[in-house]
């Protein structure tokens, strides 16, 4: 019997466990044996002194160049030790620790871990844990692991723990590796016991290099798995066929629509509908640029269910879109959406809408109609997952802006079928292959690219207010243009305002950079620009407000007479962030754009330039040329391809929130493995992935691999319940 790594740390390494526990929430052997090093030091290797930034916790290597100790006053010593690296030097600072000054003696090298500040314009750590080289001397051979440490439990108590857990772990012999065998033979890759050990004890770079390679490869590998369980678990579900009969809505809807599906809303539509003619659920992930029209795809796959009996749940992430997306389908549909009222279509359907802050009444007729069936499409928020939803029977959910919600809303909402109803789900942001293979690879996926003919394409420009102040009143005067011209115009603002200033964002979910916000002024609010705006360089016009906070019939009249252009400007928060359609709006005015991410802001813009005039968006901001928000700014500016910017997006974010707000279970199992660069490995551990699963689908004979899949399962279900 091998090591079982789910062994709790503290059976191994004692008075540690619980610092690890705590400070890096490391609770197996295993989380503790998967804490990788995050660099080396070859012996005697200095660190580079000028690279160090302020806030970082360190661990560096140096050497002592002089000491002052020094009384302060009574009971207060103070112990100033300059280090240098050879070429730059560094003062460190120790507090009533004079002893200190028996062992750093000059000449010396040590190790110094802590957090680095900035002291009178210096950099300095103060009070660092120390390291000297003869207490190092045990690391390793040759190279010396540095691990993300805390400032509290530097990086070579981590490794002593590490060490002894690696002894125990592999004194009965190799571990059960969830990599089969024969895979590992084929790529080169090490056995799991070899690479564990390497990583953290090697003697040369190609050791290091060896075993991140194999490690790399288990993070890709099990996740793949969990996918390729998931798809052949759905494949095996049973679904009503939904082949669309001819003469019905779908035919109906056809022939009312005013223009003509493009190439790829064609292509994409053909494969929606073989999907749903299968005795097998479709699931299927719709990704398309901004406008590139997704709705209308969606909208003839939920009409093909209705023709057949059935009824499609149309899910939206936000009240404002639920609103918008009911309005449009019912629109669309004219008559056919009248069913049983005078005028409507023989042969039509109804569409309920269903969200959380409606009147009771309103719900109770809207619940009467599904659970009856005479709604045949159903659309709402949340509020459609809540238990008191019945359907007649429910045959095609479609997700729109998946971004915003995880697996388990989605299955949440499935359960409400007597069959399991086939599955859409479109995203508001294009994704890169991999990340799409790595977050939706249960899923398969079809790409709208180009956007219908006749648009003309969005420019975008950025307001520097810092240099250039009068620039701002140029765009407030190019807003009254539009409007003279017959248009309309959204203004953006990042926060509400009208209270103390906090915690009334729109924002739905987490910050979408890791840039730090640029300015310490509270951001620009609606409810101060709006007024502003009214009667400075806006006198005269129609402006009115739309944001969260009001109640949801405010809301949906605001939209309803924005579409209906009763409104000329509309000052908002995100809340027209996805989704929301009016061709005749042509400009928006982004307020303290800095402060949005970049997929954010191609979302924004995407609301403008939707009809056949040119669309303009105006990104303000006070951020000087050449700072990281200013460059982002000048990216969204310089391209109108979502892909592209999605990319850039995710590379400026930490690796671990590429995954986004509702996939940290997967983030966090993910450490070497990085969903950007590493395609071909991910790729690889795809098809992998899926010949495994494929001759065994219970992984009976796999149980190191069985075990690694649940550690990734119960991790989602945690932060799923942590969520709910
Ligand atoms: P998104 O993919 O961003 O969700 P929508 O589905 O909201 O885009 O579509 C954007 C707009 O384009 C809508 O007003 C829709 O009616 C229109 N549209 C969709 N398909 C076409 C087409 N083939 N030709 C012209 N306009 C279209
Ligand atoms: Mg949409």
């Amino acid at each position: 019997m091998s090591f079982d790594l789910r062994a709790p740390v503290r059976n191994v390494v004692g008075s540690t466990a619980k610092e690890l526990g705590e400070k890096l929430g490391i609770t197996t052997v295993e989380d503790l044996l998967r804490h990788y090093p995050r660099r080396y030091y070859a012996r005697g290797e200095l660190t580079d002194l000028s690279r160090l930034r302020p806030g970082e916790l360190v661990t560096l290597q140096a050497t002592v160049q002089s000491v002052d100790s020094r009384k302060i006053r009574a009971k207060l010593h103070k112990l100033d030790v300059v280090v240098t690296d050879g070429r730059a030097k560094m003062t460190l600072t120790f507090f009533n620790q004079a002893w200190r000054a028996k062992s750093l003696l000059i000449g010396r090298e040590a190790f110094f871990a802590g957090k680095v500040e900035m002291f009178r314009n210096k950099l300095t750590l103060t009070n660092p844990e120390v390291a000297l080289d003869d207490d190092a001397e045990d690391f390793a051979g040759g190279l010396m692991p540095v691990y993300p440490a805390t400032a509290k439990l530097p990086s070579w108590r981590v490794f002593k723990a590490v060490k002894v857990a690696l002894d125990v772990a592999l004194a009965d012999g190799p571990l059960d590796d969830p990599v089969p065998a024969e895979v590992r033979a084929r790529l080169g890759l090490l056995p799991l016991h070899e690479a564990l050990w390497l990583v953290h004890r090697p003697n040369t770079r190609e050791d290091v290099a060896r075993a991140r390679a194999r490690l790399k490869y288990d993070e890709a590998f099990v996740l793949q798995v969990v996918m390729a369980m998931r798809r052949a678990e759905s494949a095996a579900l049973p679904a009503t066929p939904r082949g669309s009969t001819s003469a019905g809505l779908l035919d109906a809807f056809d022939e009312r629509l005013p223009f003509r599906l493009t190439d790829g809303q064609q292509e994409v539509s053909a494969a929606v509908t073989a999907d749903l003619a299968r005795d097998h659920p479709m699931h299927r992930l719709l990704q398309g640029e901004v406008g590139s029209g997704k709705t209308v795809v969606a909208l003839r796959a939920m009409l093909a269910v209705v023709d057949t009996g059935g009824q499609a749940a149309l899910l939206a992430p936000t009240e404002v879109l639920a609103q918008q997306h009911h309005r449009s389908i019912t629109t669309m549909l004219g008559p056919m959406a009248e069913r049983g009222m005078l005028g409507g279509s023989e042969l039509g359907t109804r569409v309920a809408l269903l969200t959380g802050s409606q009147g009771t009444s309103a719900r109770r007729a809207n619940l009467l109609d599904v659970v009856s069936g005479d709604a045949g499409i159903v659309v709402g928020t949340h509020a459609l997952i809540q238990d008191t939803v019945e359907f007649q029977d429910l045959g095609l959910v479609v997700v729109d802006e998946q971004h915003r919600f995880g697996v388990e809303q989605r299955d949440a909402l499935r359960g409400k079928a007597a069959v399991p109803p086939h599955l859409l789900v479109m995203t508001a942001t294009p994704i890169p292959r991999t990340v799409a293979m790595t977050v939706f690879g249960d899923l398969d996926v079809s790409t709208l690219t180009e956007l219908p003919a006749g648009r003309s394409p969005i420019t975008s420009h950025v307001v520097p207010t810092s240099e250039k102040p009068h620039f701002l009143e140029r765009a407030w005067q190019r807003v009254r243009e539009e409007v003279t011209a017959g248009h309309q115009v959204y203004v953006v603002c990042p926060r509400i305002g009208g209270d103390d200033g906090t915690a009334d964002t729109d924002v739905a979910e987490a910050p979408t950079s890791d840039e730090p916000i640029t300015s310490l002024r509270p951001a620009v609010a609606v409810l101060d620009v709006a007024p502003m705006l009214v009667v400075g360089p806006l006198a005269g016009l129609r402006v009115d407000v739309l944001h969260g906070r009001l109640p949801s019939d405010v809301k949906d009249d605001v939209m309803r007479r924005f579409a209906a252009g009763e409104v000329d400007v509309l000052v908002a928060t995100t809340v027209v962030e996805v989704g929301v359609d009016v061709a005749n709006a042509t400009a928006m005015v982004v307020m303290d754009a800095d402060r949005f991410g970049i997929s954010q802001l191609h979302q924004l813009r995407g609301r403008v330039g939707r009809g056949t005039a040119p669309g303009l968006c105006l990104l303000v901001t006070d951020t000087e040329p050449g700072t990281p928000a200013r460059e982002r700014l000048d990216a969204v500016a310089a391209t109108l391809d979502g892909f592209e910017l999605s990319r850039l997006d995710l590379e400026a974010r930490r690796e671990g929130d590429v995954l986004g707000a509702s996939q940290s279970g997967r983030r966090s199992s993910l450490r070497l493995l990085s969903v950007l660069r590493d395609e071909e490995v991910i790729v690889t551990a795809r098809e992998d992935a899926a010949a495994v699963v494929e001759e065994d689908p219970t992984l009976a004979a796999s149980p190191a691999l069985l075990a690694a899949v649940d550690v990734v399962l119960s991790q989602e279900r945690a932060d799923y319940l942590e969520k709910a």
